[in-house]
């Protein structure tokens, strides 16, 4: 019964000391969040007004798609759309190729990860180099970002250290951040000179206007895309915002929702391409379309990519990101994972508690928890439901069907609190790995009420 995502989880709670300080980072983020979020008397009604302009947005894609492609053409951009990540990846490729492009420098993007970017060019002989510092230990140390907006959250400072070390050449045991980060800026500071194209990932796309609008608290997209002529955007097509006035409202939520912040350091506005050079566009779907006919679904477009439902889910907290078999993980990743395919990420969906506390920070008010339990009760549908789960729900479900059997049960239970501890702690009892079962109690609540109301009766 055991899940690939509780098997994760395993290895990675044995590590006491750091599942501890995970958990306890992120909450204070999450903190960060709820403190900063109580200073916007119409916090509520922002949320509330997020969601209202991504459904509409959903509900006009295509309109809303084709104006942006037309503003960004007008303004000098070349837009592009791919179908999937094939598409994508090929269209970047054959950019660079045909720029004769060696260095490329890159800004963080999901998406980029979503379509398997990096290894591909690099495969194709490109240097790449990703420019936001967690993206960049990240990359030394050739793992994948374990939560979206800070990818190396796992990763001790000493570690940083090791790997500076190794390849910038930084002093030995010296694991200082003001020193590592100093560091670390120098050796971009040559990538960001030399490299021949540059690529930002997008957080929002203004319709009405063209604008590719990008968010970083590092400058690192700003740097990147100054001295290359060649620059290059890529966005699901989920990222579109119909006009400058909701994109207000979009950014009044992300910094805050994300890291506590009144707004990221950074937010950018790109338009046209620099003088004498070209801007590319990528618009891509890659499966986001699909989701537009999938009433239960279609609200995971809404998606700002803030990360605050990982902050404050108490298993993704303590479970760490390579626990689940997604690219994205946490709650929004479990249920974006289910919408890609049923069948090969199933796993992730026991990783939830049904707390509901994503749905309650998620500043586009996505119904997560409850989205993840509806994939739950889909799992039988797609053939992938716990053959000894449903064996066990059959046989509840018959006692609990027939109430004499069922209350004969309960007045049996409390022989388990007296069963060897072998028969109740092994190989078929998962649940019971690392917790103990409760006692039962001696009389069941229905007998204690059944003698009550007659004891009462009786004094009456
Ligand atoms: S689902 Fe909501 S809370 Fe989670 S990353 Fe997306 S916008 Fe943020």
């Amino acid at each position: 019964m055991s899940t690939k995502h509780s098997k994760a989880a395993e290895k990675f709670l044995k590590n006491k000391a750091q599942a501890q300080w995970h958990n306890e980072t992120l909450w204070m983020v999450r903190e960060k969040r709820d403190k900063i979020s109580k200073e916007v008397p119409e916090w509520e009604q922002l949320r509330h007004k997020s969601q209202d302009i991504k459904r509409y947005t959903n509900s006009h894609l295509a309109e809303l798609l084709v104006q942006f492609e037309e503003n960004a053409t007008k303004n000098g951009a070349i837009v592009h759309w791919a179908k999937d990540d094939e598409e994508y990846r090929e269209i970047v490729y054959k950019i660079l190729k045909n720029h004769k492009v060696e260095r490329f420098i890159k800004s963080k993007s999901m998406l980029s990860e979503e379509c398997g970017l990096n290894p591909f060019l690099i495969e194709k002989g490109i240097d790449v180099v990703e420019s936001d510092l967690g993206e960049r230990i990240l990359q030394f140390m050739d793992l994948p970002p374990s939560h979206i907006v800070l990818p190396a959250i796992h990763i001790k400072r000493e570690q940083v250290g090791e790997v500076f070390e190794e390849k910038l050449g930084t002093e030995k045991g010296n694991s200082d951040p003001t020193y590592l980060t100093h560091a670390a800026r120098k050796s971009l500071r040559d990538n960001f000179l030399h490299a021949q194209a540059a690529m930002t990932g997008c957080n929002f796309a203004v319709a009405s206007t063209g604008d590719v609008v990008v968010c970083t608290n590092e400058g690192n997209a700003d740097m990147g895309t100054s001295c290359p002529t060649l620059n290059i955007a890529a966005l699901g097509l989920e990222k579109i915002v119909p006009n400058l006035e909701s994109l207000g409202v979009f950014t009044r939520l992300l910094a805050r929702s994300a890291t506590g912040q009144p707004i990221t350091t950074y937010t950018s506005h790109y338009r046209n391409p620099r003088q004498g050079g070209e801007y590319h566009i990528i618009i891509v779907d890659n499966g986001r379309s699909e989701l537009l006919a999938d009433a239960d679904h279609v609200d995971l477009l809404n998606c700002l990519r803030c990360g605050a439902c990982m902050n404050t889910c108490p298993v993704y907290r303590r479970s760490g990101g390579y626990s689940y078999t997604y690219f994205i993980p946490g709650p929004i990743g479990v249920n974006l994972s289910m919408a890609k395919d049923p069948r090969k990420y199933s796993d992730n969906v026991s990783a939830c508690s049904l707390c509901l506390s994503c749905s309650q920070v998620c500043p586009s008010r996505i119904d997560l928890g409850e989205q993840i339990y509806k994939w739950r009760q889909k799992l039988d549908s797609v053939g992938k439901a716990s053959k000894e789960k449903k064996v066990i729900s059959g046989g509840l479900k018959f006692v609990i069907e027939r109430p004499k059997l069922f209350n004969f049960a309960l007045k049996c239970a409390p022989i388990v609190n007296v069963t060897p501890r072998f028969m109740k702690y092994n190989g078929l009892n998962d649940w019971g790995k690392g917790r103990e079962l409760p006692e039962f109690a001696k009389e069941s609540f229905n007998t204690m009420w059944k003698k009550n109301k007659i004891q009462g009766e009786v004094k009456r």
